[in-house]
């Protein structure tokens, strides 16, 4: 694979939060259905993030990640059927492997790339025995139908957290997170910022350009807001046609002034024509709250400041920053 390819599978591996420790019930509901049908040791449900194999599900095993060379599955997402290696000792791909020749290690492996809704394969749904055998077709089918399911649960996720038009966090999955990590996670990462961004006279881009050539502004600006949001931890979503978050934990005044600089000049360098504009040029108008302590306010409470900072920048005639610090 490609590093393009697997720089285009981390990131949606992350964005639809499959390496996140948090418990979900249709991912593990898919794989013990999968060892029970299949009579297998056991089943998992596997991301491959970058180097590593992370078990997503599991019923069986007990480890939590595995490097990524070492794995099976990183071999089942260069295929598009079912990947069957009957007995792993024999099979110079995986004989020294450890998870194959150490003593609880796995001899049989049978398993299905499993794909995001754009066809990119993500991991895989795979059972694995202690002693090398044989698969049947009905353990053929179950395997294929619940990879199924599973590509379903990913679709249904994805859904409900990415925008579709720029692949950000939708408003939706924005005020649910961060609503219920405001006290609890950032907390402890005090003094934490908040930017709302919003894009110049936008609506006479449209009307200029046509609305297709907005859409393709819209990911744009997206793309260059990603360059300011770089750290493991803030989140960046779009929360209207064209106003976008940026939360950023752990930051101060001096921090957000360096990530609104980062921010504008990635906006300066897509370069992107603007006649209807007096500025000539796509730009943005940022308005940013600085929470000193997120359990002495609300992330509502955020938001309106930074919504009010935000119209002070329009005022003061756009393309620029304004930071409130009461
Ligand atoms: P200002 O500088 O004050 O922000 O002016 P503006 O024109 O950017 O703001 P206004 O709120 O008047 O217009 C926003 C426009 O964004 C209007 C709407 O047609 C456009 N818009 C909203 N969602 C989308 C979208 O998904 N795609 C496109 N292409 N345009 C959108
Ligand atoms: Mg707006
Ligand atoms: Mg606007």
């Amino acid at each position: 694979m490609t590093p393009e390819v697997e720089r285009a599978r981390s990131e949606l591996i992350e964005r639809l939060m499959l390496t996140d420790p948090s418990y979900d019930e249709s991912f593990d509901r898919i794989v013990r259905l999968l060892k029970a049908l299949t009579g297998a040791s056991a089943a998992a449900f596997t991301v491959l993030d970058g180097g590593r194999q992370f078990y997503k599900a599991h019923d069986g095993l007990s480890a939590r990640e595995t490097p990524r060379d070492i794995s099976f599955c990183t071999h089942t997402i260069e295929q598009t059927d079912l990947l069957v290696v009957r007995d792993a000792r024999h099979d110079p791909r995986f004989a020294s492997s450890p998870l194959v020749c150490t003593e609880d290690g796995h001899c049989f492996y049978a398993g299905m790339p499993v794909r995001a809704p754009s066809g990119l394969p993500l991991g895989a749904l795979c059972i694995l025995d202690a002693q090398p055998r044989e698969i049947g077709l009905r353990e053929r089918e179950a395997i294929a139908d619940l990879t199924g399911a599973l590509e379903e649960a990913i679709m249904l996720r994805s859904l409900a957290v990415i925008d579709p038009l720029t692949g950000l966090f939708n408003r939706r999955h924005f005020e649910d997170t961060v609503g219920r990590e405001w006290l609890r996670g950032f907390a402890a990462q005090k003094p934490l910022s908040l930017f709302i961004v919003d894009v110049d006279h936008f609506k006479k881009y449209n009307d200029a350009y046509g609305h297709p050539a907005g859409d393709a502004c819209l990911r744009a600006v997206a793309g260059a807001l990603r360059i300011g949001a770089r750290r493991v931890g803030d989140v960046l979503a779009r929360i209207g046609g064209e106003e976008f978050v940026l939360l950023l934990p752990g930051t101060t005044m001096a921090d957000a002034l360096e990530v609104s600089d980062r921010i504008r000049e990635a906006i300066a360098l897509l370069e992107l024509p603007h006649s209807a504009s007096p500025l000539g040029t796509v730009t943005i108008s940022m308005g940013v709250s600085l929470v000193p302590d997120p359990t002495a306010e609300t992330l509502a409470s955020a938001m309106a400041r930074a919504d009010a900072s935000l119209y002070r920048a329009k005022q003061h005639g756009r393309d620029c920053v304004v930071i409130a610090d009461d």
